[in-house]
């Protein structure tokens, strides 16, 4: 669509878990945009991939990204500190003291993107390498592809952005004062509060009505401060997953200790919510693992054929060589995430319906996302931007 007099405005809104079951029938935004709500499938993943396969429009084994851990001992950014992890490992108290003086080391030592060191045990934490090790919200995030970003700083297109970095509170406050007084031509705000509170409240409880409400408010204003000041927005707002009510617990780590030592020895497990990774040192190890996963209820283990499906096939095997995906509604407790229950949680197989985001616009584009790798064209398109050639990147792109 051209902007004939400059005063297209895109305000693009990523709302962290926003699921077409949740807001796909209405009672969001119902005011501000047309009633069309598609149902926008997600990829096989937590945010960690399913946002860098929004922002780049390819899936994790292109881009890279697949869980926050992945296994690379040699390039790991704890591994100077390993001998000092293996101490405070067994520290009976004030470990969450080492994670918090160890998370601002990463910091100092040029980490950017995002990252936690949730529970992962701290002994194991040299095998691991984080996957974000650069900004993803800025231009060369990537290694091997460009991103929305790279295209924004490609095209010269005037935007700003608010990523993880900003509160949400003045995040919105900032978009708002840009819509009425800037000249940008794009503006993009990401917010990860309904995500963190449909975790710990449950996907269908008052407390999501609520941040929903609340959320409306923000995004209505910000919409009218841009037509006050003569410009004409172009809203686009979606998520990178939805969110299922968890009603199962199981306990893999509890499971696996019942296997024989030597067993436990040669096998490295890596517990997200509802994933279980695994790498073996021996055959018999994997037999033994894998026999005891295959009898667990409450997931499977996902096929040869899945991991290319999913592009979640990775030569190196960095993000595991086996995995067992939980059945939606299922959340592995304790995990390296956490050991509290959780009311929500997400990364289950992007077939269940309530993996789903959607896409609340205005206008509605002529062809309607189908998936969240559909996203990225379409924002370039909205303003008329080529993206730039996948060929020859390297590293935050060519001549970086
Ligand atoms: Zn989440």
């Amino acid at each position: 669509m051209p902007d004939r007099d400059g005063r297209d405005l895109s305000l693009v809104f990523l709302i962290d878990a926003l699921g077409h079951e949740i807001v796909g029938s209405g009672g969001f935004l119902d005011a501000l945009v047309p009633p069309e709500r598609p149902c926008v499938r997600s990829i096989l993943g937590y945010s960690s991939s399913a946002l860098p396969s929004l922002f780049t429009g390819c899936l994790p084994n292109e881009h890279g990204h697949w869980g926050m851990y992945r296994r690379s001992p040699e390039r790991s950014v704890f591994r100077k500190y390993a001998p000092l992890l293996r101490l405070a490992g067994r520290m009976p108290r004030g470990q969450w003291r080492v994670r918090q003086w160890l998370a601002g080391r990463l910091r100092r030592d040029g980490i950017t993107g995002y990252f936690s060191l949730y529970e992962v045990p701290l002994r194991l934490l040299p095998e691991f390498d984080l996957c974000e090790r650069r900004n993803t919200y800025r231009p060369g995030g990537f290694d091997r592809v460009p991103s929305l970003f790279d295209h924004l700083e490609g095209a010269k297109v005037p935007h700003r952005i608010w990523d993880w970095t900003s509160t949400p509170a003045k995040s919105y406050a900032e978009m708002e004062e840009a819509a009425r007084r800037g000249s940008d031509r794009f503006l993009f705000l990401y917010d990860a509060g309904l995500d963190s509170l449909m975790h710990v409240h449950g996907p269908r409880s008052a407390a999501t009505v609520s941040w929903l409400r609340d959320c409306e408010g923000r995004i209505s204003r910000i919409v009218e401060a841009a037509r006050s000041a003569g410009r004409r927005p172009r809203l686009r707002i979606f998520g990178d997953h939805g969110m299922a009510a968890i009603h199962t617990h199981i306990d893999l780590l509890r499971d696996l200790q019942e296997l024989p030592a030597e067993v436990r020895r040669e096998t490295l497990g890596f517990f997200d919510s509802t994933m279980g990774r695994f790498w073996f040192a021996s055959a018999s190890a994997r037999d033994a693992v894998l026999g005891l996963l295959a009898k667990r209820d409450g997931g499977r283990l996902l096929t040869r054929e899945e991991f290319v499906i999913h592009g979640v096939d990775f030569p190196d095997h960095a993000y595991g060589e086996e995995v067992f995906l939980c059945d939606a509604g299922t959340l592995i407790l304790p995990s390296y995430m956490g050991s509290e229950p959780l009311k929500g949680m997400h990364g289950y197989h992007p077939d269940d319906r309530d993996s789903n985001t959607t896409l609340l616009a205005d206008p509605m584009p002529e062809h309607a996302p189908r998936t969240i790798l559909d996203i990225l064209p379409l924002l370039l398109d909205d303003l008329g931007v080529s993206p730039l050639p996948r060929e020859g990147w390297e590293r935050g792109g060519p001549g970086r």
